[in-house]
This record gives C-alpha cells, sequence and structure tokens, in this order.
C-alpha cells in the first residue's frame, strides 16, 4: 500500500486539544477543518438532519462530513466550543457510520500569544491564518503589533466576505483571539475588548454567542452588534461599511497623540 493510500482524512471541529493535534502531525493525517465551507454542495442538504434555525457553522459541518469521507473526525464539545456542536456529534455519530467520531473537552491552558491577531494585514488573511494555526503545534513567529484603527470581535464567520470591509489595522478580539492563543475555553479572553477603537461585535444566527455579543456592543462606546446566517446580507455588510466610514480617526477636529474617533450616527449603535 502507497505511504498516500494510508494517510488518514480526519476532520475537526472547533480546537481540539493540543495533544490531538500532536498526535494527527505524527501520524501525518490530512486534516480538513470541518467549520470552514470545504465542498461546493447546497446547505439545504444538512436540512435533513439539523434544523434550518441553527448555527450555519454546524450545518456547514454536517455538509463536509456526509461530502468527505472522513477516517475519523474530533469534535470539540466543551466550553471552548459550545452545546450545539455536543448534539451536532451525536447526529454525525448516528449519520455516518464509516466515521469514527470522537468528543473532546479542550482545556488547555498553555497561551501561545495571538501576534496575528494585533498584526498588519488583511483581516480575510488574518483570520484564515488563525483558523490554519489550529491545525500545528508550532509556535508562533513574532510578528510587530500595528496600531489598531478598528476591532473585529467574534468567532471566524461563516462567510467571510463580511472581513473585506475591515481595514488592514483591524485588531482581532472575542473567540477568534482564543483560537489563536490555542485556548478555545478562555473566558476572560474571550471578553477582551479595546475601548479606545471602533469595534463590531459579531456572531453567527442562532449562537449563544449573540448575548455576549451584544451585550459587549452595548458597553462598548462605539460598538456595533451584527449576526449573520449563512451569508452575510447586504443589510449587514452595509451596517458595517456605514459604522467603518463613520468611525474613522477625525484627526482634524480631534486633538491628542491616540487616534480618537467622532461617530456620527447613534442609530448604528443599538440596532
Ligand atoms: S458559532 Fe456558536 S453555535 Fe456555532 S459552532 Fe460556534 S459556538 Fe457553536
Amino acid at each position: 500500500m502507497s505511504k498516500h493510500s494510508q494517510q488518514k482524512r480526519i476532520g475537526i471541529v472547533g480546537v481540539p486539544p493540543l495533544a490531538v493535534i500532536r498526535e494527527l502531525e505524527a501520524e501525518g493525517a490530512t486534516i480538513f477543518d470541518l467549520d470552514e465551507p470545504l465542498v461546493k454542495r447546497d446547505i439545504e442538504l444538512a436540512s435533513s438532519y439539523l434544523p434550518r434555525v441553527f448555527c450555519a457553522i454546524l450545518r456547514t459541518v454536517i455538509i463536509n462530513g456526509l461530502s468527505l469521507k472522513l477516517d475519523r473526525i474530533y469534535i470539540d464539545v466543551g466550553p471552548g466550543k459550545c452545546d450545539c456542536a455536543l448534539h451536532t456529534a451525536t447526529i454525525l455519530a448516528d449519520i455516518l457510520p464509516e466515521t469514527t467520531v470522537i468528543t473532546t473537552r479542550n482545556q488547555d491552558r498553555n497561551d501561545f500569544g495571538t501576534p496575528l491577531c494585533t498584526s498588519q494585514m488583511p483581516l480575510i488573511d488574518k483570520i484564515s491564518a488563525i483558523t490554519r494555526s489550529v491545525q500545528s503545534t508550532k509556535p508562533y513567529q513574532d510578528l510587530p503589533a500595528c496600531v489598531p484603527t478598528a476591532g473585529f470581535w467574534g468567532v471566524p464567520p461563516r462567510d467571510f466576505s463580511l472581513l473585506s470591509l475591515f481595514p488592514e489595522t483591524t485588531h482581532v478580539y472575542g473567540w477568534t483571539r482564543c483560537m489563536e492563543n490555542k485556548t478555545p475555553d478562555n473566558q476572560k479572553l474571550e471578553e477582551l475588548y479595546n475601548s479606545d477603537i471602533p469595534t463590531v461585535f459579531f456572531a453567527q444566527s442562532f449562537c449563544a454567542k449573540t448575548a455576549l455579543a451584544r451585550h459587549l456592543a452595548n458597553k462598548h462606546p462605539h460598538g456595533l452588534y451584527v449576526d449573520c446566517d449563512v451569508t452575510a446580507g447586504n443589510s449587514a455588510k452595509a451596517k458595517i461599511e456605514a459604522f467603518l466610514e463613520l468611525s474613522k480617526p477625525q484627526k482634524r477636529e480631534c486633538k491628542g497623540s491616540k487616534p480618537e474617533f467622532c461617530l456620527l450616527s447613534s442609530d448604528l449603535l443599538n440596532s
């Protein structure tokens, strides 16, 4: 049998513990991040197994699981992910008899750092690099932190096109920051934000994190709460665009060394 045919095809959901990733690296497995849209199939196919009114990331996991002929799936279901993933694991185990579904509860406490979150690069590239970093046990290279002009708080969205609206100098917060730090169950880090920069608090529709995202957006002096389902609709995109545009540093009017932000529309804040 060739080396290639022995290579195991492994799906991961969420951030499995580092010990699992280390084992997968040692066995030379091919890893698929099932949280991301990996196959071109209609998400409606998931509706036979999960309600339509359910997190679009986990509906995507079902579509990927049905399509990719995986040997094993490691699905994190503890406080570092969510109960929706726990129930999705039960469903995956029932509908994929050829695949071994293994639940994990990642309580890793070793901080890897978050250089990507504070670096300067297009936000799509930054969050893609963060999601890829979950598949590796290597420490991060140092990257210089940029002066932030905007913040993105939340999980990596199902629809990355949302991220193209943000400037390269956007700092990343929320569960995405916990992902880069390899501590998905880190409430304190997840709740961190920078009140000096206008911040979009994003959550997937039908996720429990919508409550935290909206709460933090209300506490933040320049926060905007947004939730999206399968794709980011025009109205959500227009709202983010307007918010970021209106929150640009107003250097002429505002004195001082730190950039200041003069929001022109309070309507955006509470919608
Ligand atoms: S977005 Fe929310 S509901 Fe969906 S997988 Fe992540 S934590 Fe779970």
